[in-house]
């Protein structure tokens, strides 16, 4: 007997979005040989890590860290590009569900309160349907067992992608971007910032700027990918 779902199977083969090879029954979205041989940063169990050092003197975050290395052409950036451009929003919570396994052996995550993904602003969150970042924070959120505040930070401006841009003007255009209408609901609290990529960190120290302007919160950062460029 055929269950509806190995139809659609038959239609949709079922394939890892990094590698592409055929998903056995038992895996979602990532092969197992993929989850195992993606490149881990492991920066997590370290406080002072590249990601931490890209911030200094810049914000002083609590914790930052990052789960992969992004590298061009390679399996994390077929992951990412799924999650942004094919609609692959379970793809967003199945990577934050498997950093979030990680990151739940750190003692530090422990005291975190509550989750916020970096925002998209209205317009492009309507148009691609959902916010890749809030997936991830979905994720994490799931086995972390904290909340998701999503409706705290907010995008004001929709500054253009800043892909093909000069690294110059990259530092520049996110200034004065993000907002936080209702700060009182963060008093004192400790955040983990979420997002799917860090490349610069621009955009990141923008976001932790605004939400350290109010007192006695904390941010640490966490993102899916490093790009080491
Ligand atoms: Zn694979």
């Amino acid at each position: 007997m055929y269950l509806f779902s190995d139809f659609i199977s038959l239609i949709y083969p079922n394939i890892c979005m990094a590698c592409g090879n055929a998903l056995h029954k038992n895996e979602d979205h990532i092969c197992s040989r993929c989850q195992y041989n993606l490149p881990k940063t492991n920066f997590y169990k370290i406080d002072d890590n590249p990601i931490m050092r890209l911030f200094w003197g810049r914000v002083k975050l609590k914790g930052a860290s990052s789960f992969y290395y992004f590298n061009k052409g390679g399996k994390v950036q077929n992951l990412l590009h799924q999650l942004k451009y094919s609609g692959q929003r379970d793809l967003g919570i199945k990577l934050g569900r498997m950093y979030g396994g990680e990151l739940i052996q750190i003692a530090e995550y422990e005291t975190i309160d509550c989750i916020i993904p970096v925002p998209l602003h209205f317009k492009k969150e309507k148009k691609r349907g959902y916010n890749q970042s809030e997936m991830i924070a979905i994720g994490l959120s799931i086995v972390l067992k904290k909340p998701v505040m999503n409706d705290v930070l907010l995008r004001s401006k929709n500054n253009e992608t800043q892909t093909n841009k000069a690294r110059f003007k990259r530092w520049e255009n996110v200034d004065n971007v993000f907002e936080i209408p209702n700060p009182d609901l963060l008093k004192g609290k400790n955040i983990l910032l979420v997002d799917d990529v860090i490349t610069t960190g621009a955009t990141l120290e923008s976001c932790a700027n605004q939400l350290l302007n109010i007192s006695e919160t904390q941010v640490t950062v966490a993102t899916i990918a490093f790009a080491n460029l």
